[in-house]
């Protein structure tokens, strides 16, 4: 039992889950994450240490937090990803990470070590050409063979893909025939607008859309699954198929009510809110030697009940609102 008492926002959400992001950079530049330009590098000074990570973590994790994702960017492409996941592997916590898979087979054993049971990778396509222009690289070889070695490993796998009409939404029905010899779960993430990702939702595809395409090939073979506490998705099955698929319906059906998600940017500020536009400087403070952990308190205290605030698709719509946070990359998803 924590001596700290549970980080609660005004709303009676309890705050369990950490989102750390470990790096803004990464290898590929999918458009809907990271603008065309790329972002501005800055000194590596303005970011978390492998103790700095360590030690916010744990103040966290002293207040009630149970799980944490770690992401980026890419989490992996940082020199020391291996000595952060194996320091929070110490913390009596639930260690989860989103990674697009490129460098996971050199992690294998790390995972394995610090107890990360669950592996999130991000796969907007099944075809190679397609992927190569979404992510502006070419690695999709790569990146299912690591899916197969993680599956083969005993990992849990989850395949993130951001439908965008025009782009990669005539492949629902791919995404969910992979799932039918694979115990992955494809999730279809609705696109979200952030700075400089020229979002407009008529690219997106509907939480709706997505289930009458199902049911178009399907039809009642679809099954609905529980879903889990504090779950963002929604969770489905093609009866007889090993996998499933999931929909997060961030913008025509969010989830909010039962939000219990916080985010630490790379550069240490917190986020209560996906869609917030305020930041609370957590390692600014660490830095100047005050105490923390009020700071975490008062920042979930201020968080909106939905969507950062833009409770309506106008006002999520309005770019001088969402332009008020980051990028996606910057962020962490
Ligand atoms: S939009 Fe914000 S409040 Fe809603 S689920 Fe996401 S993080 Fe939580």
């Amino acid at each position: 039992m924590s001596e700290f008492p549970s980080i609660t926002d005004p709303f009676g959400r309890v705050h369990d889950y950490l989102r750390i992001s470990l790096t803004e950079r990464c290898n590929l530049r999918c458009f809907y994450c990271m603008p065309e330009e790329g972002i501005p590098l800055r000194p590596k000074a303005q970011f978390m240490t492998r103790d700095e990570v360590l030690k916010i973590a744990s103040v966290f994790v002293e207040s009630g937090v149970k799980k944490i994702r770690l992401t980026g960017g890419e989490p992996l492409v940082r020199n020391d990803a291996a000595e952060i996941i194996r320091g929070l592997g110490q913390l009596p916590v639930e260690l989860v990470i989103t990674t697009n898979g490129v460098l996971a087979d050199g992690f294998i054993d790390v995972f394995k070590e610090s107890g990360i049971r669950s592996v999130n990778v991000s796969l907007d396509s099944l075809k190679p050409e397609r992927l190569k222009q979404i992510t502006r690289r070419d690695h999709v070889e790569k990146v299912l063979t690591n899916v197969d070695r993680l599956l083969d490993q005993g990992f849990r796998v989850k395949l993130n893909a951001v439908l965008i009409k025009g782009v990669n939404d005539d492949e629902i029905t791919e995404f969910i025939e992979y799932t039918r010899d694979r115990a992955v779960f494809y999730r279809f993430i609705e696109f979200m607008p952030f700075d400089g990702n020229k979002w407009n939702w008529s690219k997106g595809v509907s939480y709706r859309e997505i289930m009458e395409r199902a049911a178009e090939k399907y039809g009642e073979k679809v099954e609905r699954l529980e879903d889990a506490k504090n779950d963002t998705s929604r969770n489905y099955r093609v009866k007889g198929y090993k996998g499933g698929f999931a929909v997060i319906s961030t913008v025509s059906n969010p989830f909010c009510d039962t939000c219990n998600r916080m985010r630490l940017t790379a550069d240490g500020k917190m986020k209560n809110c996906l869609f917030s536009g305020t930041e609370t400087d957590i390692l600014g403070a660490l830095r100047s030697g005050k105490e923390i952990r009020p700071l975490i308190y008062e920042s979930v205290w201020h968080k909106k009940k939905s969507r950062g605030g833009m409770e309506s698709m106008e006002e999520l719509s309005d770019p001088l609102l969402h332009r008020k946070n980051r990028t996606m990359i910057s962020i962490g998803g």
